[in-house]
């Protein structure tokens, strides 16, 4: 059963002025009314008004062309919450199609989403057998063998980001404010984030400390759940954020911050996902209320300290969760200024979506690749170094554009370039 209702309030909000269509990435490839925010608004009142079935084919088609990036949100001057209607009308389509699922999706989703993504121990384990693979001579030898080609897994297999390691070990790690301490946070250390991009977590909990904040990282803490309601799986999401504000409850620590845009977004986003649970909605209300993204939470601090010179040429793709979804647009880019050396250069569209969007990369190759095309040639026409980013799923995205081109491009999220400059710098010592 879902909880979550295709609000007709949430339509009835849209007046129809088609100010989102521009915004919209797959209105822009396109160029077609039923692929923009206006025409989905319109397939979903027909559904709630009996003139469709919301499983109709073409309904169906559409919730899922959609990427869930929420630039028509963003952009839409009557405020309409598109995203909380598309994630309403796939949870509703996953909980009437379940009892059809066939064998493979069946699979597929209990091994991802009621699997891996659910529970830790086996993420860690997936996780180093994927170190393992890759640091073996394995999967080059895979590679080389043609035996990815035969069984169409190219695309997928080139997805996977160079693991980091050791994993993040929550509960166990800390981050001491350098200097005289000023604040102390929690850090949500996510799935990929904490295994695939560790080292992120890490540079997120020195420049943090660089800054005189002591980072902490409560255990019993896992996925955000953001993957569960992308993909419809509502209870495989909520149990999740019963299970993360549970272990940062205990916690007296003013702030929990979070690296990944997609992770934030879900975590900012708990209140409303549990708001008809009489146990746990002024949990989740308590525990949104003190997510920052670490580039919010930086711009709200402040640096204590300039950071040492990076002399590179870098432009910034924003991530949908981070410029959407949470309206946090200036900050990233102030704190790449703040570098000494590093010269920003903005790209055409930068918050255009990549063509990630969670697994859409998988599920939808042609939209995702065309979108993908698209953001590279913004991004080199700059002739940056670097590709700022501050999401997973963009930046594996990304990264694998640019093997793919042959580009010598990086990519790099935003607290390694700040984590790099500081570097620079004499360390500082505790006080
Ligand atoms: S969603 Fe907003 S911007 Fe788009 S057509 Fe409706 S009112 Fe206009
Ligand atoms: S969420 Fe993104 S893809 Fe979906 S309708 Fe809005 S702008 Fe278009």
């Amino acid at each position: 059963m879902s909880d979550l209702e295709i609000e007709q309030k949430i339509i009835d909000d849209c007046v129809r002025c088609g100010l989102c269509l521009a915004s919209c990435p797959t209105y822009v490839i396109k160029g077609i009314e039923t692929s923009s925010p206006r025409g989905r608004i319109a397939l979903l009142n027909s559904v709630n008004k009996g003139g469709l079935k919301l499983l109709d084919k073409g309904v169906v088609d559409q919730m899922y062309e959609c990427l869930d990036c929420r630039a028509c949100e963003a952009v839409c001057p009557s405020g309409v919450e598109y995203g909380k209607l598309v994630e309403a009308a796939r949870s509703q389509i996953e909980t009437a199609r379940e009892p059809e699922y066939g064998p493979v999706k069946r699979l597929v989703r209990l091994v991802t989403l009621k699997g891996l993504f659910a529970h830790k121990n086996l993420f860690y384990t997936f996780g180093t057998l994927m170190v393992a693979y890759q640091r073996s001579g394995l999967q080059w030898a895979v590679r080389k063998s043609g035996l990815l080609k035969l069984l169409r897994l190219s695309q997928m297999e080139a997805m996977l980001p160079p693991v980091d390691w050791p994993f993040i070990k929550n509960g166990k790690e800390r981050w001491q404010a350098a200097g005289t301490e000023r604040y102390k946070v929690n850090l949500f250390t996510g799935c990929i984030m904490s295994t695939a991009f560790a080292d992120v977590d890490r540079a997120t909990g020195r420049v943090l400390s660089r800054n005189g904040v002591t980072v902490e990282t409560p255990g019993g803490q896992w996925c955000c759940g953001a993957l569960h309601i992308h993909s419809g799986d509502e209870e495989g999401a909520k149990k999740l954020a019963r299970q993360n504000i549970a272990a940062f409850e205990e916690s007296g620590a003013e702030f929990t911050i979070v690296n990944a845009a997609g992770c934030g977004a879900a975590l900012k986003e708990y209140s409303h996902l549990l708001h008809h649970d009489p146990e746990w909605a002024e949990r989740a209300q308590k525990f949104s209320n003190k997510v920052r993204d670490v580039t919010e939470y930086l711009g709200q601090v402040g640096l204590t300290e300039t950071p040492g010179s990076l002399p590179l040429e870098v432009t910034y793709q924003e991530p949908c969760h981070l410029a959407h979804a949470q309206r946090i647009s200036s900050q990233p880019r102030r704190l790449l200024q703040s570098i000494p050396g590093l010269k920003l250069k903005e790209m055409e569209e930068p918050a255009l979506c990549c063509g990630s969007a969670g697994v859409y990369n998988i599920i939808n190759p042609p939209m995702a690749n065309a979108l993908l095309d698209r953001k590279l040639d913004n991004a080199v026409a700059t002739d940056a170094q670097v590709i700022c980013t501050a999401n997973p799923g963009c930046h594996i995205q990304l990264q694998a554009g640019l093997e793919r081109r042959k580009e010598p491009m990086k990519v790099k999220h935003i607290v390694q370039l700040l984590d790099e400059a500081y570097n620079k710098l004499p360390k500082i010592n505790r006080i």
